[in-house]
């Protein structure tokens, strides 16, 4: 992977038949990624980290500007946490949970004896109070619900996590640890309209300036089964989701970089968000795959950010 790669070539010159090879092989031979062995887990170069620092510092100014108050979570939250806010019934496929050995002596040579046989050794780890956090705003309600009425002028957080999804894949851009960086707004249905409006403007103009093709479109969650059918047509009638979208494994198929979504009251409501005038309150956040991005970036510009377009390397760098 050097330069803009056949796919991003205007339709005419691109091949019909694509011999080119996995995005995902590229990355290993070009050292941005390093194979765990397990697909969607992976080392990441220190160009990959730092194309990812760069691009917080912008992201990093909007949301200073916007006097949004900063906090890291661990990429794990409290199991009854999880389980109140409803994930396990909609995204139960993609929940990660942390488990540990509680044994005594004998459970433990159990343990050693089934590992060295390759059995089955699971009916040894125990669940823990922890759950592997899925997305960077789910620790952050029950936190805000702990600390009392939500003030008039409304909350803003900037949040960062490494966040699980049991996904699996040979896409480089669909990982089972990745990191996402949000800004959450929680208040009234105004305040967190505009926000979202705010950054549905902001976005597009940062990808964008680092001469990223993308485009904005109505999305919908992967709720499971059935009965997820309908909550996702109910989320798309509602314009609840919106995402930004780079092509980075094809054009015909983008990749979400950024999501755009409204609560309503929703997390108010599970939590117990209220505000000063007893109403619940509203939520929107607005969510940054940093993994995709940067990718986005690599795919777009090549392998090495020494030789990417001036005017790219001056938004990033400055
Ligand atoms: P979502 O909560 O699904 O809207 O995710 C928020 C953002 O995280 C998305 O816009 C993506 O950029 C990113 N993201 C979601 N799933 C993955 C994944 N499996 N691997 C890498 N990035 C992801
Ligand atoms: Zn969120």
């Amino acid at each position: 992977m050097n330069a803009r790669p056949p796919a991003f070539q205007a339709a005419a010159e691109a091949p019909s038949v694509s011999t080119a090879k996995p995005f995902l092989d590229e990355l290993f031979e070009d050292g941005v990624l390093i194979p765990s062995g397990v697909d969607g887990l992976y080392g990441r170069s220190g160009a990959f980290e730092e194309v990812i620092d760069r691009f917080e510092t912008l992201v990093e100014r909007f949301s200073k500007e916007d006097g949004a108050v900063k906090i890291h979570f661990p990429p794990a939250m409290p199991r009854v946490n999880m389980e109140k806010s409803g994930y396990l019934k909609s995204f139960p496929q993609l929940a990660g949970s942390v488990h540990s050995f509680m044994g005594n002596d004998m459970d433990h040579c159990r343990l050693i004896a089934a590992i060295a046989e390759g059995a089955d050794w699971s009916e040894f780890q125990k669940p823990t109070d922890l759950v592997l956090t899925p997305a960077a705003c789910y620790p952050l309600y029950p936190t805000v619900a702990a600390k009392g009425a939500v003030p008039a002028e409304g909350l803003l957080f900037d949040l960062k996590s490494y966040c699980f999804r049991h996904e699996p894949s040979k896409e480089p851009t669909r990982m089972q640890f990745f990191r996402m960086r949000e800004n959450v707004c929680i208040g009234t249905a105004e305040q967190v309209t505009e926000f979202r409006e705010r950054w549905l403007a902001r976005g597009p103009e940062l990808l964008r300036s680092l001469d990223l093709p993308c485009v904005l479109d109505v999305a919908n969650d992967p709720f499971f089964g059935r009965g997820g059918k309908l909550m996702a047509r109910n989320q798309r009638d509602q314009q609840l989701k919106f995402e930004l979208l780079v092509p980075v494994n094809s054009v015909e198929n983008p990749t979400a970089c950024l999501s755009f979504n409204y609560h309503q009251d929703h997390f108010g409501t599970l939590w117990g968000m209220t505000r000063e005038d007893g109403e619940k309150a509203h939520s929107a956040c607005v969510g940054f795959g940093l993994e995709r991005i940067a990718l986005a970036l690599f795919r777009q510009h090549g392998s090495d950010p020494a030789t990417w377009p001036e005017a790219v390397r001056k938004v990033l760098w400055g």
